[in-house]
């Protein structure tokens, strides 16, 4: 393995969670040369279905991982690993067993950093806690069998534009940011990423209005982490009195 090329993974629950939060910073990585990887953990068959009529949530499910396929593509993901849960269950499923799924791929990858969503799922998904819990869980027992040398760097991703053009509001237990990644030059492949993800399409206009029609005006200049846990030691979370620093992830 070139110790040059960085291996990032990325945990989500749902097709789309990946281009909304980080698709800039992945697209990022993929163009400096290190390697990318998604762990999607539902097929998203409980979303809505956009224009598309579909019969059964398997067909929604096959439509949504075709998308996800696409928004990899765009991205130049390295390979997409599907665990297939029923969306909407992940709250349900036996942790232990989520997490130990996760760590097999951690083990197996060794990657230097890993990218879930914070605590609070970023908008409160119940699927998007669960993954969150499983993927922590995961890297912590990865540890238990990994040399120091192949410890991770655990972060959370934020979302804090998500709520800008919609109505919701957000959950109010928000960790603080600790650090931003410049995805100037990553914006287009962003919007690329998003538009993959066709049946989505109220989604992605309720935070990303215009980008399903090419406009990319209001995808921000910056993706926005917490890095929790390095070295196999959690990580002081201090929200940073002149701003958010503009990091990389490492
Ligand atoms: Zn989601």
């Amino acid at each position: 393995m070139n110790p040059m090329i960085k291996r990032l993974l990325f945990v989500f629950a749902h097709p789309d969670d990946e281009s909304f939060a980080c698709a800039g910073t992945m697209e990022k990585y993929r163009e400096a040369g290190h390697e990318v990887y998604l762990i999607c953990a539902t097929s998203g068959c409980g979303g809505k279905t956009g224009e598309y009529l579909v019969s059964c949530k398997q067909e929604l499910a096959a439509l949504r991982e075709q998308e996800l396929s696409q928004a990899c593509e765009v991205l130049g993901v390295s390979r997409l690993y599907l665990l297939r849960y029923a969306d909407g269950s992940l709250a349900n499923q036996d942790l232990n067993e989520m997490a130990l799924k996760i760590e097999s791929l951690i083990l197996q990858l060794n990657p230097h950093v890993i990218v879930t969503f914070p605590p609070n799922g970023v908008t409160g998904h119940r699927d998007h806690i669960a993954i969150s819990q499983a993927t922590q869980q995961a890297v912590l027992q990865s540890e238990e069998k990994q040399m120091s040398s192949e410890f991770c760097s655990l972060y959370f991703t934020s979302i804090p534009h998500y709520y800008d053009y919609c109505a919701d509001s957000a959950p109010t237990d928000a960790i603080p940011i600790t650090g931003k990644v410049n995805i100037a030059h990553q914006r287009k492949i962003k919007g690329q990423a998003l538009q993959a993800h066709r049946s989505q399409i109220y989604s992605v206009n309720r935070a990303y209005p215009g980008v399903m029609q090419g406009d990319y005006g209001v995808i921000g200049q910056y993706e926005y982490y917490t890095k929790v846990r390095a070295d196999g030691k959690c990580c002081d979370i201090q929200e940073s009195l002149d701003g958010i620093p503009i990091i990389e992830l490492c």
